[in-house]
């Protein structure tokens, strides 16, 4: 019954690490409240935890070059869900992924995800504003195999609107800033 509710996962490996992961956000506080009151069986405390499962929208990785290598559009207010989505969907491939654009998830929208550490930022019609430091390496890709050779700068300001649509600037440094330019690409049609 569970795995009719992410329609996109094919390996069984990914299935296993999500539920778990799922498992995991969902026993903060609130469901150890439910859970130790008595008056609630557990069976209903099962049944919530279903409909949480639910509303999450893990999205397949496109693969196809031909529509990666077409440029989006700006995002607008009416794209925050793609955002969520985006976010559902590098919480489902943490394991192999640190990053993602919403053309990957089949939106060509400018809307990037970028993993920093402890959290993972959205960032809707993101524009790197200033950059210093360039140098040569080598990355890959979530929708390509292999690695490919790139330049990168090891220092970047970014310019993007939050869930809130607030206009944010930030600092961006060494793997996150590699990252972010990386995503920032992926707007422009081009795959590293
Ligand atoms: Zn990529």
């Amino acid at each position: 019954m569970v795995t009719t509710v992410y329609t996109v996962i094919g390996n069984p490996l990914y299935c296993h690490l999500l539920f778990g992961d799922v498992n995991q956000r969902k026993s903060g506080k609130e469901n150890i409240k439910k859970m130790t009151n008595k008056d609630k069986p557990v069976v209903e405390w099962k049944k919530e935890n279903e409909s949480y499962r639910r509303k999450k929208m893990v999205k397949q990785i496109v693969r196809d070059i031909f529509f990666l290598g077409q440029p989006s559009e700006p995002a607008t207010k009416a794209d925050i869900q793609v955002g969520k989505d985006l976010q559902d969907t590098l919480q489902a491939n943490r394991e192999r992924c640190v990053g993602m654009a919403a053309n990957m998830i089949g939106v060509k929208k400018n809307i990037i995800i970028v993993n920093m550490g402890f959290m993972d930022v959205v960032m809707f019609n993101p524009v790197i504003v200033s950059k210093r430091d360039m140098y040569e390496t080598e990355e890959g890709c979530l929708s390509l195999d292999g690695v490919r050779k790139t330049t990168r700068y090891q220092e970047i300001e970014v310019d993007y609107y939050d869930f809130n649509w607030k206009k944010q600037r930030q600092k961006l440094s060494g793997w996150t800033a590699q990252i972010c330019q990386h995503e920032i690409d992926h707007l422009s049609g081009k795959i590293i």
